[in-house]
Order: structure tokens, then sequence, then C-alpha cells
């Protein structure tokens, strides 16, 4: 029962009560105004009887919903104190408090699982800043030793590494911003063309290193409505992730064109491929299929997390097709023109 039809019930109920006790108090209170004492009599204790079965029934009404709400109280302070380990168990009718009952563990949920990835966040960030700090520190003990010179060039890998921690803390920072929906997108026409001819000229230098080429392949010559800044960040990645994973004299593509108020872009390489059980997670912050290989590379491993969290905040979409031995593809979605602020 409904606890609105409850309370329905309880003020009819205190209504006949008090009715009934009133009636009946009168009645025998003033013989004179029943002719048949007798009968009158025997209604004013139907009316007293009455009036104590509905007096009694609707305490009992209030008695079980004060007591439910009561372990409700209890139970939800429970939960408050330790989310991971209680949730909310309200026995009884389906009513009102029982959707109470089932909102506090819809947010106890909500608690433990902030409180996990919170957790994993930690444990992923000390794992990631492990490895250069104990490269440094490495490099340094060894040199107040004696045991290294204290030369310009043994000190490049110090900074190497100075330059990775800096990084990962500028990463962790857009990606939470971004998650947090607080990302502040400084928004303009930006034409398309020019600004992935400016990103692969940049590039190309890194392409030689391993004798890789990039070919653009497009024909629109329009603009987009976005923040520069950040999806030159998002194409450099993947540009740069393509340039990394191609082999020696591989070749990556990038193709752009207009598909119905949306710029796609597609870019390409020829490198091992993703294996299909870690397609699903690349897109996860720290998620790398080859760990070393990436770390190696100067890799953060928030690359790709960083790129979604950009796109979609943009209103767009970034998608993977890759198979194992041929080659990965990542596919950028943008509006020309957003719907949304
Ligand atoms: P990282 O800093 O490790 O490159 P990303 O978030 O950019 O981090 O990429 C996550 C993982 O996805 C990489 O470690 C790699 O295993 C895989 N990956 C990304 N791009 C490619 C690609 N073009 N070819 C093969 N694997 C890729």
């Amino acid at each position: 029962m409904k606890a609105q039809a409850k309370l329905g019930w309880l003020l009819f109920g205190y209504g006949m009560a008090v009715f009934g006790a009133t009636a009946g108090a009168a009645v025998l209170a003033a013989p004179g105004i029943v002719p048949a004492r007798s009968g009158g009599v025997k209604l004013a204790a139907a009316c007293l009887i009455a009036a104590f079965v509905v007096g009694g029934l609707s305490f009992a009404l209030a008695a079980t919903a004060s007591r439910r709400l009561a372990s409700l109280a209890e139970q939800a302070e429970a939960v408050r104190l330790h989310p991971a380990l209680h949730a909310v168990e309200l026995p009884g009718a389906d009513d009102e408090l029982a959707s109470l009952a089932r909102a506090i563990n819809a947010l106890k949920s909500e608690l433990t699982r902030g409180e996990e990835t919170r957790n994993q966040l930690v444990a992923d960030v000390a794992h990631e800043l492990r490895t250069p700090l104990a490269i440094i520190r490495g490099h340094l003990e060894t040199m107040l030793k004696g045991a290294e010179e204290l030369k310009p060039e043994n000190l490049v890998p110090l900074l190497d590494e100075t330059r990775r921690m800096s990084r990962l803390i500028q990463d962790m920072r857009d990606l939470n911003l971004a998650e947090a929906g607080r990302l502040q997108l400084d928004r303009a026409w930006v034409g398309i063309a020019p600004t992935l001819q400016e990103i692969v000229s940049i590039m190309e230098m890194e392409a030689e290193e391993k004798a890789a080429t990039i070919r653009v392949e497009g024909e629109w010559d329009g603009e987009v409505y976005c923040d520069r800044t950040r999806i030159k960040q998002v194409l450099v990645n993947l540009i740069g992730n393509a340039i990394r994973y191609a082999p020696e004299g591989g070749a990556v593509t990038v193709r752009y064109a207009e598909e119905d108020g949306t710029l796609r872009i597609d870019v390409a390489d020829n490198g091992p491929g993703i294996p299909p059980e870690h397609v699903p997670y690349i897109f996860k912050r720290f998620y790398r299929v080859e760990a070393s290989r990436s770390r190696a590379s100067g890799g953060t491993g928030l690359g790709l997390a960083i790129a979604k969290e950009f796109i979609e905040a943009h209103g767009g979409t970034i998608q993977v097709a890759s198979r194992v031995g041929e080659g990965t593809e990542f596919t950028v979605r943008l509006p020309v023109f957003p719907l949304q602020p």
C-alpha cells in the first residue's frame, strides 16, 4: 500500500475513533436522548468498540510505518559509513519507503564505483611514476658514487624522464577536466586541410626516422567549429601512434571528407594491428597492449583516453577498426557545427 494511501486510512481511522468515542460518551452521559436506555447503551458500546478497533488498526499501521522508517534511517547511516559493506534491505510493502530504499542502494553503488575508480587511478598513477622516478634516482645515485660522470649526455635520460612525468601530469589534468565535464572549449572556425598539413609537416621528421611515409588524402576545403588546440592534440596523438606502430618503411594514411554535416577523419597504418580481445579497452586510461613498447616510445597510456574525451566533448565520436598483421584505422567524426553549445 502506498504511504499516501496509508496516511489517508490513518487519518480516516483516527477521525472514526474520535467520532465513535465522542458519540459513545454522549449517549452514555445523556440517557434522555435515546428513549430505550438499553438500546442506547448497546449503540454506545458498539460505537466505542468500533472506535477502538479502527483506532487500533490505525495505530498498527502507524507503528509499522514508523518501524520501517527507523530501520531505513539506521541502514542508510550504515551505508554512509561503509558503502562497500552494506546495502539497504526493506522487506514489506512496495511503497514510497521501498522506493527510497532502492534510491539509497543506487546511490551506494555509485559511491562504491566512484571509490573504486579513485583507488584504481591512484594505483595507476603511482605505478606510472615509479619507473621514471626509479630511473632518475638510479642515475643520481651512480653519479654521487662517482661511477658515472656528471656530463651533459648523462643528464639527458634524466631530463627525458622528468619530461615524461610532466606530460603524464598534464594529461591527467586534461582527462580529469574532460571526465568531469569541465573542459573549456575555445571554439572557432578551423580550416581542416591546413591544420592537417601543419600537423603532418611537424610529424614527418618522426616518420622519416623509420623511413615511413605519411599521406594526406582529401578534397574538402571547409571549416569546422571546434577547439583547434584540443583537436590538434587528438590528431597528433592518432598520427603519432600510427607512425610509432607502423613498421620500418611503413605507410600512414590520413583521409578526410565531409559527410552530412560531419567531418570524418581516418588515420590508418599498416602496423601490427590490435588483437580483438584488446580492442574494447584501448580507450581506457593506462590500457596498453604492450606496456614495455608503449613506455619505450614515450607513451603515457592516456593518449586514446584523452582523444575520446576531447572528441566527445565536441559532440563527436571516435572508433577503431584493426586487423592483426594488417594494420589499424581510427575514425573520428566531428560535427561541422555542433547543435549543443
Ligand atoms: P600510449 O601512450 O601507450 O600510446 P594510447 O592511449 O595512445 O597510449 O594507446 C593505448 C594503446 O593502444 C597503446 O599502448 C597500444 O597498445 C594501442 N595502440 C594505439 N594506437 C595503435 C596503433 N595505431 N596500432 C597498434 N596499437 C595501437
